[in-house]
């Protein structure tokens, strides 16, 4: 029986396992972790990928699976990097976020369980979706250029 949980584009969704995700997580600067394992925010207009108009995919920073492509990403005016849908709807958890005092809804890695940031309801047409996402959770990847697979899951664009 194969119980390799695979999303609609081919990716390996199963989790790291705890000594995978400890040797992750100790590659991260301090930044990128306090967002990625500990749910901080970035300062606005201060993350590196703001403004990058580069073709290309945007992988989890953690895990290296991809969860937007460079053609949703739109100026929100916000400061944060945003995307009207993610590269597949298998990649990307919502999650009910009550801290604050809001309700709103906590975006995550579907692989890996880190911290990406948080999507409303006020995007542009078709999806009117909004994801609002941090720099430093992500890692940019070229078109042509191979994706990051720190988990050895042979992690490959079509
Ligand atoms: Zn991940």
């Amino acid at each position: 029986m194969n119980t390799t949980l695979r999303s609609a584009t081919g990716f390996d969704l199963t989790p790291p396992t705890a000594a995978e995700h400890a040797d992750l997580a100790r590659a991260l600067t301090r930044e990128e972790a306090e967002v990625l394992l500990h749910h901080g925010t970035e300062a606005p207009f201060c993350g590196g990928l703001l403004d990058n108009k580069e073709n290309g995919v945007y992988a989890c920073r953690l895990c290296g699976l991809p969860l937007f492509h460079a053609r949703t990403k739109f100026e929100s005016g916000t400061g944060w990097p945003s995307f009207f849908e993610p590269f597949d709807p298998d990649h990307v958890v919502g999650i009910t976020d009550r801290s604050y005092g809001m309700v709103r809804t906590e975006t995550r890695c579907a692989r890996c369980d880190s911290h990406q940031g948080h999507v409303f309801p006020d995007g542009p047409p078709p999806s009117h979706l909004r994801y609002c996402i941090n720099s430093v959770s992500l890692q940019f990847v070229m078109n042509g250029e191979p994706l990051p697979d720190p988990l050895g899951r042979g992690d490959r664009l079509e």
